[in-house]
């Protein structure tokens, strides 16, 4: 693999120190032979999801899922549509108003409390419906004549029925509600709406993985944007693929000829097929996250997770007598205290500045006992679990876009992972280039496109409708 033009090897490091900081982080080095197992690992789960044989399918760790969705935008689209964002750190409403296939967005962000993040599922979307209120209300939409359509983003695995029907599998990341799986998103969100003393004006037309918003948002910039990417505070894709290409097809196949298709990646390697590169760390992250065994796979990189990665090795240094003297602060006890914005922030601590990196310690009441040596090794840990992300993560990417076979794809990336990471772009193109070295791999933030997108997707739902394609 080459390596970034990132940190030199810092020389404030002693020789002593730097053989011990070797011998931690060379397990953790992702070699080419590594790399080459996780894609063939990943292509191999990829295949058995899309086979026809129901019992393949079952042994998969992905789903590939049919999202029902068939239609891009094409630039001619009118009127007004909302959107819905559910599953990161903020919820969001969203007004796409178009000219001429032009977009117009108005974005609004509404905090979860633990409450719905914990509680039961009526009350999380008894607050959906709320905020939908709060929102049409400010809008001057309230009194609308006509009902709005609505494309909702719903970032948790779930089997697809229907452009407006699933059935969730299980909550992943900061979401724990003792109920819902089993249930359909749509039918808990139409049940809120009719829960309050005041209609809505709005149909929910469709139902949808961030993904998929983001790759309507994506190609809506781009329309080499074939595929879909979220590195935020959970990780997954999904991608146009051709229906003469999907085995397991069974719907019709009326133009357009695609469709896009949810992989779910999160959760590779929950059936075993990673087993052989998981790290120490990566099973303590595990152990002591909200869902213990599931969605292993995001807990290596993804935004909610990255920051704790960090902070284990860190522990671990600091135990073994490389770092602060062996001495702890608040960061051996800190589980879940050194976030990915903390991780982000020493990133980009720019040539010999070390102000970020010093300010995080801050946090943790280390600042103070923290020698030029420390800071060189906190630095180097922190890119170093940083890069090893974006590998991993771009590894397995390039595996999507082999299949994909197109001779230039832009991918379309939404969440603050990418967004603020000052690093992750380059690391992820160095892995393109050496593994997907036939295809030119364009990678576009489109930014908020989880939400801006699932009004885009309402666009597709009615054209969908008007053509009769189900
Ligand atoms: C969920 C996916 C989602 C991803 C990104 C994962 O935890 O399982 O459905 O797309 O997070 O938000
Ligand atoms: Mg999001």
């Amino acid at each position: 693999i080459p390596r970034l033009p990132r940190l030199k090897p810092s020389t404030v490091i002693s020789k002593e120190k730097r053989e011990k900081l070797d011998a931690i982080l060379g397990p953790l080095t992702l070699t080419n032979e590594i790399l080459t197992r996780i894609m063939a690992a990943f292509r191999e789960q990829m295949l058995l999801a899309s086979s026809t044989d129901e019992n393949a399918r079952k042994k998969s760790d992905h789903l590939m899922m049919n999202t029902f969705i068939r239609e891009l935008l094409d630039g001619t689209e009118q009127g007004d549509y909302l959107g819905l964002d559910l599953g990161g750190t903020n919820f969001r409403v969203v007004l796409v108003r178009f000219k001429d296939g032009v977009a117009e967005t108005t974005t609004q962000y509404y905090s979860l409390t633990d409450e719905c993040l914990s509680g039961p599922a009526a009350g999380l979307f008894d607050f959906i419906a709320d905020s939908i209120e709060d929102f049409v209300h400010k809008q001057g939409l309230a009194n609308s004549e006509k009902t709005i359509p609505l494309g909702f983003t719903f970032s948790f695995p779930s089997t697809q029925l229907a452009l407006n029907k699933q059935v969730l599998l299980t909550w992943t990341k900061t979401f724990k509600c003792p109920d819902g799986v089993g249930e359909d998103p749509v039918a808990m969100l139409e049940a809120a709406i009719k829960r309050r003393t005041k209609d809505l004006p709005v149909d929910v037309v469709v139902v949808m993985s961030d993904t998929v918003s983001t790759l309507m948002a994506g190609n809506y910039l781009d329309k080499k944007c074939r595929v879909g990417l979220i590195l935020g505070t959970g990780c997954n894709a999904a991608f146009v693929e051709n229906i003469s290409d999907i085995e397991k097809w069974t719907g019709d196949d009326k133009d357009p000829r695609h469709v896009i298709v949810n992989v779910e990646l999160g959760s590779t390697g929950d059936g075993g097929c990673l087993d052989f590169c998981r790290s120490e760390y990566e099973k303590e992250v595990d152990k002591f996250s909200n869902h213990p065994g599931s969605f292993t796979f995001e807990k290596s990189f993804a935004g909610m997770y990255l920051g704790e990665l960090v902070r284990l090795v860190l522990v671990r240094l600091i135990r073994d007598g490389i770092l602060f003297g062996g001495q702890g602060g608040k960061l051996v006890d800190a589980r879940w205290k050194f976030t990915t914005t903390d991780v982000t922030n020493i990133e980009s601590d720019v040539g010999d500045s070390t102000n970020n990196t010093r300010g995080v310690l801050k946090k943790f009441e280390l600042d103070s006992i923290a020698t030029d040596e420390d800071i060189a090794i906190v630095r180097e840990v922190t890119e170093f679990m940083s890069v090893r992300g974006a590998y991993i993560v771009a590894s397995v990417m390039s595996v999507l876009v082999n299949y994909v076979r197109l001779p230039e794809v832009t991918i379309g990336i939404d969440g603050s992972l990418y967004e603020k990471h000052p690093k992750f772009h380059d690391a992820m193109m160095e892995i393109f280039e050496k593994y997907s070295p036939n295809t030119k791999v364009n990678l576009i933030l489109a930014k908020d496109g989880s939400g801006q997108g699932a009004a885009f997707a309402a666009v597709s739902a009615l054209k969908q409708a008007a053509k009769g394609i189900r």
